[in-house]
């Protein structure tokens, strides 16, 4: 079973620069926090002064309002960047209202994100949430979901169809200012490579373990930085070992430098 650990609460500012909850809210079950968390938080808090330093804090699209991110994010599993801001842009255009969106046609939806690669199964999806949306909260949700708890917030979420926690946990990071930490392939994969995971956990397994090693109030800063440097820098196939500034703390980076450099 997966629990909900939330790990404190405290009140200080945004990124944004207004006032926030820095709620952690965590997949991680405690007692299988690793005795070498300290060694990692200090860790990550150095790889996040790089990336930040490095790129800042760049705007991945996402919206401040949660029912915005929520389709946002669903639109964009297994799409490219460009197309699932493209198809979410033409969605809300063509269906600017839940109302209109629940009461559409799973073939109208398809005509509106079959450009972005998605199919029935996505206008399935995006037609059911906005219909549990409006069944549950009305024709506007996010002021309800502002109320709720972390709990509450995570509970609402995951019960969305085809939302999983890490969707849940990107809505709630982006939109709803909590100090949440999804992690996804590109973060899980850049962690593996700096040592922070194993090699092929399961995704789940991945979001149950590293939480627990991001220092308290970093994680939205930390979570962009390892996707701009996943997506640019640390490459699936190639990743680009001798332009990147983490090499000297990546082991597998250092073995892929002075194997390049024998060859
Ligand atoms: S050194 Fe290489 S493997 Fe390590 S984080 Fe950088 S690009 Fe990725």
């Amino acid at each position: 079973m997966i629990m909900v650990e939330v790990r404190g609460i405290s009140f200080g500012n945004t990124c944004n620069g207004g006032p926030m909850s820095l709620l952690t809210v965590q997949l991680v079950p405690s007692s299988k926090i690793p005795s070498r968390r300290t060694y990692w938080l200090k860790f990550f808090s150095i790889v996040t002064d790089r990336l930040v330093d490095e790129n800042g804090v760049p705007s991945l699209g996402n919206f401040r309002d949660p029912i915005q991110e929520i389709f946002y994010i669903a639109l964009s599993a297994r799409t490219t960047d460009s197309q699932y801001r493209k198809t979410h842009r033409t969605l809300r255009y063509k269906f600017p209202t839940l109302t209109d969106l629940a009461s559409a046609s799973d073939e109208d939806i398809l005509s509106c994100i079959r450009d972005g690669g998605l199919g029935k199964k996505r206008a399935a999806q995006v037609r059911g949430i906005a219909v549990e949306l409006l069944k549950r909260f009305g024709e506007n949700p996010s002021r309800h979901l502002r109320r709720l708890s972390a709990r509450e917030v995570f509970d609402v979420l995951t019960g969305l169809p085809g939302m999983g926690p890490k969707s849940a946990l990107c809505v709630m990071m982006y939109s709803l200012n909590y100090d949440t930490f999804p992690v996804d392939t590109n973060v899980q994969r850049v962690a593996c490579r700096l040592g922070a995971l194993a090699p092929r956990l399961k995704h789940w397994q991945a979001q149950q373990r590293l939480p627990a090693l991001i220092p308290e109030g970093r994680s939205k800063e930390l979570h962009i930085g390892l996707v701009v440097h996943g997506r640019s820098v640390c490459l699936p196939r190639k990743p680009r070992c001798r332009d990147c500034i983490l090499v000297d703390l990546c082991k597998y980076g250092k073995r892929r430098v002075t194997k390049e450099a024998m060859e």
